[in-house]
């Protein structure tokens, strides 16, 4: 299942020029309800008659799922954008056409089975029962389908407890999935959610006993509330991945590259490039081939200017901490083009990212920006480059890029920085299977270590042991 993105990119073009603003069709919406305890007594009473249902029929649902996100990838999109005000429609069509083919469905689900002597023994990929997970604003649509489906794939119930600044569109997905269980013939509210998600119906979610694992997609505070709730817990959380290039490296396609994965949806997936570290001796070529693919270059001053918009003081805690900067939320997933706007700079739609050269220690290095803004940071050797990006990355475990033909430092650097995606000459898109090989996925469980989650990531393994018999040679 590889997506053509040429065939897609007219498609999606084509619609894009003929649409207006999309409206949610008005209808009650299946499996969103106004509180938390109803979501939950819902859920529960449709997870008594799912697992009852075979695979076969949970693929049936899976199909509709899938069939559903291709023909309204649209509405979602431009749902998404306009509610969260972060992202591009055209990026996230080509996310859910994505999410749409290559989420892996109950041929995830594997049977180990174990012959010998003392007779057979089957360890099965066994549903948890019902989930609760918790969603971004970043990826809001294609994480709840890609959750469902994996979720459901593996013979689970789930309840969401989407982002508070997402939830229209997010609801808008749940009764997707919903209209596609029934058009499949499956059971109203195996998956639902609540129409205003707030702390308390987290709190209630995650501590209800009706929920028996949690799954969060989200930044550090959400996934560190989830693993000190005492359940099996998967966690998806933040990510800083910094970009390599050194002197072997093809300079033409690796300008092309980072520049198409850094402004992906306006740099809001936590896989893409946040900062470049590039040998000196390729650095001047690399910024010359950016500016050619749609790169504005800033100066210091400019740099000073925009760190002024888009950082903000984190408040101390202590009279004596010192000064802190995080990011400032109005900007993220805004386009290249309205951020130089605030610093006096007014620049056509060809401009998708603004690069400047900053040192190692600048906060666009430092923090996950989401932004279409690459900060450059010029290394000696490549030695340099590795050890700086290995500290940028902050231990997150997360996701790292390198534009190299030597192998021996492709080796040398997935060995130093030990995350869960790295991506070699390509886009950092291509570590959720798109234009290249393996499955997708919006939940990239690095704390957990889960990985490119799946269906099977939402199993327990059971035993099922017959002694001396069945073991037929
Ligand atoms: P966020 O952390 O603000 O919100 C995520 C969800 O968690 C929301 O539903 C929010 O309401 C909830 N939440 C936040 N803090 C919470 C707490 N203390 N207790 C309970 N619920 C809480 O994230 P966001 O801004 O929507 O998304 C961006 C972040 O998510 C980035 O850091 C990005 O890297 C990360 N992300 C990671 C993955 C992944 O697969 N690893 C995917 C998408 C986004």
């Amino acid at each position: 299942m590889n997506i053509n993105e040429n065939e897609i990119s007219e498609i999606v073009k084509n619609v894009l020029s003929e649409m207006g603003t999309v409206k949610a069709p008005k209808r009650k919406q299946l499996g969103v309800f106004d509180t938390m305890e109803e979501a939950l007594a819902e859920v529960n009473k449709a997870y008594t008659l799912f697992r009852h249902y075979n695979k076969e029929q949970r693929e049936n649902i899976i199909r509709e799922i899938r069939k559903l996100t291709h023909a309204e990838a649209e509405i979602m999109s431009k749902m998404a954008v306009e509610e969260t005000k972060m992202g591009n429609v055209y990026h996230k069509i080509l996310k859910h056409h994505l999410v749409a083919d290559k989420t892996p469905g109950t041929e995830d689900l594997e049977c180990k089975a174990l012959s010998g002597d003392r007779g057979l023994t089957l360890v099965e990929m066994a549903p948890y029962g019902v989930i609760g997970a918790i969603t971004p604003s970043t990826n809001p649509t294609c994480t709840v389908i890609c959750n469902s489906i994996g979720m459901l794939a593996a013979g689970n119930a789930v309840v969401f407890n989407t982002h508070p600044h997402a939830k229209e569109c997010s609801c808008y997905a749940v009764d997707l999935v919903n209209r596609a269980v029934l058009a499949a013939g499956g059971p109203e509210n195996i998956v639902v959610t609540v129409k205003n998600p707030t702390m308390d119906s987290s709190n209630m979610m995650v501590n209800h006993p009706t929920v028996k694992m949690l799954v969060a997609t989200g930044g550090p505070g959400v996934v560190k509330m989830l693993l000190s709730s005492g359940k099996k817990a998967i966690g998806a959380g933040a990510g800083n991945p910094p970009v390599i290039v050194d002197e072997t490296a093809d300079i033409v396609k690796a300008g092309k590259d980072i520049i198409d994965g850094c402004t992906f949806d306006n740099n809001l997936p936590c896989i893409a490039e946040k900062e470049c570290f590039v040998v000196n001796s390729v650095a001047d070529q690399l910024i010359s081939e950016m500016q050619k693919n749609g790169a504005y270059l800033i100066n210091s001053k400019q740099v000073k200017a925009l760190e002024d918009v888009v950082l903000v003081d984190v408040p101390p805690k202590n009279p004596s901490d010192a000064p802190k900067k995080t990011i400032n939320k109005n900007w993220v997933g805004r386009d290249a083009k309205k951020i130089l706007a605030q610093i006096g700079i007014n620049v056509g739609d060809d401009v998708r990212c603004i690069i400047c050269e900053v040192e190692f220690s600048q906060n666009f290095v430092q923090e996950e920006l989401m932004m279409p803004i690459l900060p450059i940071v010029r290394c000696d050797t490549f030695e340099q480059a590795l050890d700086m990006a290995v500290k940028a990355e902050h231990g997150n475990r997360h996701s790292a890029h390198l534009h190299s033909k030597n192998v021996d430092r492709m080796t040398a650097y997935a060995k130093a920085i030990c995350t869960t995606i790295f991506v070699k000459n390509a886009p950092s898109y291509a570590g959720i299977g798109f234009n290249s090989e393996g499955h997708t996925t919006f939940t990239i469980a690095g704390p957990t270590g889960e990985g490119i989650t799946s269906a099977r990531s939402f199993t327990r393994q059971r035993r099922c042991v017959l002694v001396d018999s069945l073991s037929i040679i």
